[in-house]
């Protein structure tokens, strides 16, 4: 049985931020607001999954932040105009966790260590690993689920060889295999 038809409202959502919900920018990072594009259908697909799942968290690794490539204050920025448009068209995150320390720094808290599942599970003691899903576009997004005690799903648009418990194209196929999944069992 697929994890999607046991998903209950009690279920938590870990998304990853950039390639998922934004445009990933290419060997770069998101510095300012302005460099901050949504996904298409990201939005709404934030929105329909808010109904799905108790909590949902955005956990990204924002390194730009620890190289001095842009200020914590900017980031803040970004996430509060990311989190307004999402309430405005009806979707909710519960809290966003940014990890922006560099590579091999210790103690290392950047994805794929569980160390942010391991915050949010502190602040939100109700979250179930076992049930809850990660979203990401990378294999350290999968890792981080599996460490963790996930289920993985991985954001591809393109073959790939990395490993996941379910593969969509964007986060819309997601949020549309659960609603359909929703809609089924509570015939
Ligand atoms: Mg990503």
């Amino acid at each position: 049985m697929s994890f999607i038809e046991q998903i209950k409202p009690d279920w938590s959502l870990f998304l990853d931020r950039d390639g998922v919900i934004n445009v990933r920018p290419v060997n770069d990072y998101v510095k300012c607001w302005s460099d901050f594009e949504f996904l298409p259908g990201a939005i709404e697909a934030i929105a329909s999954l808010s109904g799905y799942f108790h909590l949902v968290f955005v956990v990204t690794n924002q390194q730009g932040v620890g190289k001095g490539l842009m200020k914590p204050e900017a980031l803040q920025e970004i996430h509060s105009n990311m989190m307004k448009h999402i309430n405005e068209a009806g979707g909710r995150l519960t809290r966003i966790y940014s990890c922006t320390c560099l590579q091999n720094t210790f103690p290392d808290c950047r994805k794929p260590s569980p160390f942010m599942a391991n915050q949010a599970k502190v602040e939100f003691p109700q979250i179930n690993f076992r049930h809850s899903v990660m979203v990401g576009d990378t294999l350290t997004d999968m890792q981080f689920g599996k460490n963790s005690g996930m289920h993985t799903v991985l954001v591809s648009s393109d073959e790939t060889n990395i490993e996941a418990d379910l593969i969509v194209s964007d986060l819309m196929e997601l949020a549309e295999l659960i609603s359909k999944q929703q809609k089924k069992s509570s015939k």
